[in-house]
């Protein structure tokens, strides 16, 4: 079943808030094997409201549902109901049940009922009512017809805590029944490092256009996520098709893949850490202790993480972790040779078995030819493993330490992103115990 969601209200259209509602609804339709076809957003205008509803009724790829959310409030600029009745050509009556609700509710809340409020129980003739268990405003649900076709419209309170309540109890069962078992399931695999078209050159055909399930990229706080969705009229062969399709995507683009839906690559890092046992400690510059609270963003960080350090000028370089005078005068801060010392240093300093250390220009001033915007130094120092798995002595002429220099692109928040997160690719690469693969 194909379904278009309308929202309407000026703050929706004014940039002034975030139409969450859409992203809901499209969500619980898409999940109950709905093929959500289109997004609107309208101001709170009947006339506007009005050619969004009949627009519907004569989509080209005929929808059989529309989800509408807003404008039903008691104030003169809710005029949702209005426009529904006009599209239906109905007119709009007074469900006395409903004012009762209204009025016993505002008693409960000791106030009287404002006249305003009775639009709230004005219902288009032939129209169902649906009550609303957190609020004022009901619901309606109606049969659109035009050509032959008809549209079901089920009109939702805006506030979303009356909204989602309504739409479960209401939508959904609708939904399902049409959709008779049909589902689209849905998976996403985050990788980190590298980019979307390289990707998408490793992944080949699984990418192509009409391939079931569906393989795309999405890019967004410095990760790339392969999406996957499956639309298939049996929940089990939904899930056999998305478990192989992960598997295809898995042996194509190999360990570049971190984790799945929620998880973050912290949680990947922390996975590593907790099962071999090892500690980690972070010595910061210009990401100013985020990489310490990505580490700690985790629940149960307390094991791999007992502290980091934050070291922003080039006197704290010196003075709480020891790196030489020299190093900085002759390489600068941002060098390879100053984040080695970092790590080193504040790995011993903090007894942890690795060390992460960052020092880069996060912008937008402070870049030179040699060092532009984005010129980031990371070192991880760590003790050497040994054959068994076992730790070695804690000899610091046994700790091996390497760098590398990343030019990133972006904005200064995203520079420091991209660099906390490359630190922990690092040692994800090296708890693995493979080469970084970028
Ligand atoms: P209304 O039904 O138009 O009276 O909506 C009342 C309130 O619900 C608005 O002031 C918003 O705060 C919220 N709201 C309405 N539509 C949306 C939407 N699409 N997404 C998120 N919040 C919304
Ligand atoms: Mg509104």
């Amino acid at each position: 079943m194909k379904a278009c969601i309308l929202s309407i209200g000026d703050e929706l259209v004014l940039g002034q808030t975030l139409d969450t509602n859409s992203m809901w609804v499209a969500q619980q339709l898409t999940a109950a094997g709905c093929d959500v076809v289109e997004h609107r957003t309208v101001s709170d205008d009947q006339g506007s409201t009005e050619d969004a509803i009949r627009d519907v009724a004569s989509n080209k790829l005929c929808p059989e549902l529309l989800v509408i959310t807003g404008g039903l409030g008691p104030t003169d600029d809710d005029l949702t109901r209005q426009a529904l009745a006009a599209c239906l050509n109905q007119p709009l009556e007074l469900r006395e049940d409903w004012v009762e609700a209204i009025r016993d509710l505002f008693r409960r809340r000791g106030r009287e009922m404002n006249q305003k409020n009775v639009i709230q129980a004005m219902i288009p003739r032939g129209a169902t009512m649906l009550r609303n268990d957190h609020g004022t405003a009901a619901g309606i649900r109606a049969t659109l017809s035009k050509d032959g076709r008809s549209v079901e419209v089920f009109a939702l309170p805006g506030p979303p805590s009356e909204m989602k309540p309504m739409f479960l109890r209401d939508v959904l069962p609708f939904v399902k029944e049409r959709a008779g078992g049909a589902v689209l399931l849905q998976k996403s695999l985050h990788t980190f490092g590298l980019g979307e078209s390289v990707l998408a050159e490793m992944l080949g055909d699984l990418m192509s256009r009409g391939r079931n399930p569906s393989v795309g990229t999405t890019a967004s706080n410095s990760y790339v996520t392969l999406r996957i969705n499956a639309r298939y009229d049996d929940a089990a062969v939904a899930e056999r098709e998305v478990r192989q399709t992960i598997e295809l995507c898995r042996q194509r683009v190999g360990d570049v893949i971190f984790g799945a839906d929620e998880e973050s690559l912290a949680d990947a890092v922390a996975k590593l850490l907790i099962e071999s046992r090892r500690t980690v400690t972070a010595a910061e510059s210009c990401t100013g202790g985020l990489l310490a609270k990505m580490l700690t963003d985790v629940a149960g960080s307390s094991v791999y993480f007992k502290q980091g350090f934050v070291t922003y000028s080039n006197e704290a370089k010196r003075a709480r972790l020891g790196v030489s005078e020299n190093t900085i005068n002759v390489f600068g801060a941002v060098s390879e040779q100053t984040v080695l010392e970092m790590a080193r240093h504040s790995r011993r300093l903090a007894g942890a078995d690795y060390s992460l250390a960052i020092s880069g220009i996060a912008g937008p001033g402070g870049g030179s030819e040699a060092k532009p915007v984005g010129t980031v130094c990371i070192a991880l120092a760590h003790l050497p493993t040994a054959p068994t798995g076992k730790r070695n002595a804690d000899r610091e002429d046994e700790v091996t330490a390497y760098a590398r220099t990343f030019r990133f692109g972006g904005d200064r928040a995203g520079i420091r992103d991209r660099a906390a997160k490359t630190a922990l690719a690092m040692l994800r690469f090296r708890l693995l115990d493979r080469p970084l693969p970028f």
